[in-house]
């Protein structure tokens, strides 16, 4: 087996690194920055710059990136929901902004679909919001959000995401809540790639949208994206920083560093101007490696699936099948993430799987995947 890349920093506080096929999670530290972006980021580290200025400037290229009427570079797309439930809730009214997490005399609540609730949407809550749930654990009717929707509802949540239920799907979300007079947020945190969807979920009415940078953009880990329409979005701004006002707001613990903020830009600009289908493509042949080398076994059942939003990027994905009588998709799981070095494959979907995510497996390692495997699955 080939010596397993050992970066110095890393080694000298005695921590291994780990082959990810998981996807861009932030637990194995989402996904790796081009030499450009860290290039871009030590330039930025030499300088200081009027940070307002900074921001809005970089906030026009996630504009345009997003076609949208402005932009943020926020601190994650977990921090990009907390500023769009304070937008909601405050508008440009710095007076509200001064206030939060008091929301006395706001609407404060935000409706989500009881299918979508998910482990980030507590960061919809700490600006001081309420979540509100609507519908069934499996699905929504119309009625459900019409009838959640009062006059203390500042906006509607709608979350995209690996096996997260669709409920009244966006467009019809969006539908019933403008007509209610009622913004549309969206956590569209790992939702690109592919491109288009940076600019799509605006271009279907949502008025702000957020996503990860640190994901399929291959910007910094603690970087994100945030834009929407003009009123919204200026009271993003406000609540992130207020940099003018002697009260910061209740963004200023999820500020955005000068390097962070070129970094981001950095890679932005790079992924829009990648090669979407080859890097793509460079998955799928990894897929098709591993789903080779583990054909014919009794029992298993392998297949490429490459299904949007549940599955990020072509992957093998090892169906156990009722026949298979060897160890359990969670014991060959332990015995990948317990060995040398320790591998972290997908936690699956639906059931009797592992799926093996290629976005973050770098060149070679899906041998080491094949392997160690085999080995696992004796
Ligand atoms: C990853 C993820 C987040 C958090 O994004 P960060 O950029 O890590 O803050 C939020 N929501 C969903 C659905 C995600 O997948």
């Amino acid at each position: 087996m080939p010596e397993q890349h050992w970066p110095e920093v890393y080694k000298k506080l005695g921590v291994k690194p780990v082959i990810n096929a998981q996807s861009w999670v932030t637990s194995l530290g989402g996904s790796l920055m081009r030499p450009e972006v860290l290039r871009a980021m030590d330039e930025a580290a030499t300088a200081f710059v009027d940070m307002k200025e900074l921001n809005r400037a970089a906030g026009e290229v996630v504009a345009r990136a997003c076609s949208a009427d402005m932009g943020l570079v926020t601190a994650g797309c977990a921090a990009a929901e907390v500023l769009m439930a304070a937008a909601c809730m405050t508008g440009i009214d710095e007076s509200n902004v001064e206030r939060l997490p008091n929301t006395d005399g706001l609407k404060n609540e935000v409706l989500l679909f009881k299918g979508q609730r998910n482990r980030y949407d507590g960061a919809f809550e700490i600006p001081g919001a309420r979540i509100v749930e609507f519908g069934h654990g499996d699905s929504a009717r119309p009625y459900h959000l019409e009838s959640a929707i009062t006059d203390n509802t500042c906006a509607v949540a709608y979350v995209m995401g690996p096996f997260i239920k669709r409920g009244l799907g966006l467009e019809k979300t969006i539908e019933i809540a403008h007509a209610h007079d009622v913004p549309v947020i969206v956590d569209a945190a790992a939702e690109i790639p592919p491109r288009e969807n940076l600019s799509r979920f605006i271009k279907m009415g949502a008025d702000m949208v957020a996503f990860s940078g640190g994901k399929g953009i291959g910007g910094p880990q603690s970087a994100g994206l945030l834009a929407g329409r003009q009123g919204l979005m200026e009271a993003a701004y406000l609540n992130s920083l207020n940099l003018d006002s002697p009260k910061a707001g209740i963004g200023r613990p999820m500020k955005v560093s000068k390097e962070n903020l070129v970094g981001m830009v950095a890679a932005l600009e790079l992924y829009m101007d990648s090669d979407e289908t080859a890097i793509i493509e460079g998955w799928r042949a990894k897929a098709n490696y591993v789903a080779r080398q583990l054909d014919g076994i009794d029992g298993l059942r392998v297949v490429i699936e490459d299904t949007p939003v549940d599955r990020q990027g072509p992957q093998p994905v090892i169906y156990f099948e009722s026949d298979w009588n060897g160890p359990t998709p969670a014991e060959v799981r332990q015995k990948l993430a317990d060995g040398d070095p320790s591998i972290l494959v997908g936690g699956g979907g639906v059931g009797n799987e592992i799926n093996i995510v290629m976005v973050n497996v770098q060149d070679g390692e899906e041998k080491v995947i094949v392997e160690r495997l085999l080995e696992a699955l004796h």
